[in-house]
């Protein structure tokens, strides 16, 4: 048996007025995903165990069959694995935004989490100007792509609270500030680049030609490494993984999974579905199970775009499901699930289970007639670790 999970990102939402009390996953033209339904079997996951954000990293461990509340140390150490960072022991990982802030002696404001959108590029030159000036045995600069990139302080301190700067657009940073053990340190560094970052020729540049100076890091989501039982020795099967997000390529990558690069994967809207689809089955030879993630649907319900949202459901439908579908061999069992719902009303996550589908090819199951939406699976609700428990047929 050879096995396949199919990931679309945020697909699942809330009733819209717009579409006459429907969700974009009811309405969207998806034939294949509801045939998998009403021949397959259906459930519901809860991803987001209880007192957990519901970010994209907690998710994917879930449908990668593993319990955050037991392996999630936070998300820059994931962040940090899929960009091949070795984390020591004691060494802990913060995720380093370059942002905007409109700094004035009154009051701080995060006008931008990225950057004004800042090139992996020009972020280079501003990571290196870091490095030289604040880098040492402690602390370290790794650039990533865009205004995402990671510092890791050796032997540091995780204690701390801390807040995702594109959660506090418009506001005044001051309430917040890291709190905690350790805090004052990664103030104080925060503090140090806007020196180093405001006097960059770069960002003078980037003023000249009417675009936002990256004039200040932003440190948060820290954790210490992660480590997270091989998913064959947890359930016995040799695994990769086809995305092109890092958190769910360092979920991938921390099972014990390959994740090779997809030519025109982009884990936006314009991404390459067929491409994908086909790299799942090339890598099906010589694996066991594939992942394959698409992020598109989650990144038009961030925009709010419920036209791109329905696109993107149903070019999944067409160009991922059916693709698989058709190439893959008689025996091989299907994962059909999304990891959080998005809604369109509030352009971010919510924490609430939603449907999936175990379909096998050419066994014929009792099944869910509506097709695959949020009412798919009833009130029936199980964890990720279940969920994978029950796919795999193995024990977690
Ligand atoms: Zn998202």
């Amino acid at each position: 048996m050879k096995y396949i999970v199919i990931i679309g990102d945020g697909m699942a939402d809330f009733p819209i007025d717009e579409l006459g009390g429907k969700t974009p996953l009811m309405v969207a033209n998806k034939p294949f995903m509801n045939m998998m339904a009403r021949e397959g079997f259906c459930g519901k996951v809860n991803t987001i165990p209880e007192g957990f954000s519901p970010g994209s990293d907690v998710a994917a461990m879930s449908i990668f069959g593993y319990d955050p509340a037991k392996y999630y140390t936070g998300r820059a150490p994931i962040e940090a694995v899929s960009m091949g960072i070795e984390l020591g022991d004691k060494d802990v990982a913060f995720r380093c935004n370059l942002v905007n802030l409109d700094i004035s002696p009154e009051k701080t404001i995060m006008r931008d989490y990225s950057g004004g959108h800042i090139t992996t590029e020009e972020a280079r030159v501003l990571i290196d100007a870091l490095n030289e000036k604040m880098g040492n045995d402690m602390f370290r600069f790794f650039p990533g792509v865009s205004y995402r990139h990671i510092m890791v302080w050796k032997d540091g301190e995780w204690q701390m609270s801390s807040t995702p700067p594109h959660d506090i657009t418009g506001k005044e940073i001051n309430r917040y500030l890291p709190e905690g053990t350790g805090a004052e340190t990664v103030l104080s560094l925060m503090k140090k680049s806007q020196e180093i970052l405001g006097q960059n020729p770069l960002n003078e540049e980037r003023k000249k030609a009417g675009k936002l100076p990256a004039n200040s890091i932003w440190l948060w989501g820290q954790g210490t490494r992660s480590k997270l039982p091989l998913f064959t020795d947890k359930f016995h099967l040799k695994g990769a993984t086809v995305a092109a997000v890092d958190l769910v390529k360092g979920v991938s990558k921390l099972a014990g999974f390959e994740a090779p690069y997809v030519e025109g994967a982009t884990g936006y809207l314009d991404t390459d579905y067929r491409a994908k689809a086909s790299k799942a089955i090339e890598l099906l030879a010589d694996h066991d199970i594939v992942y394959v993630h698409v992020e598109a649907p989650d990144e038009a319900s961030h925009n709010g775009d419920m036209k791109e949202k329905i696109k993107a459901i149903e070019r999944i439908d067409a160009d991922v499901v059916a693709v698989i579908l058709e190439k893959s061999d008689k025996d091989t069992r299907l994962l059909m699930v999304t990891d959080h719902a998005t809604p369109i009303s509030m352009k971010t996550h919510y924490a609430v289970p939603v449907p999936f589908i175990i379909y096998e090819k050419g066994k014929k199951q009792a099944g869910c007639e509506t097709g695959y939406d949020e009412r798919t699976g009833g009130d029936k609700v199980i964890s990720g670790e279940e969920m994978i428990t029950l796919f795999t047929g193995n024990k977690g």
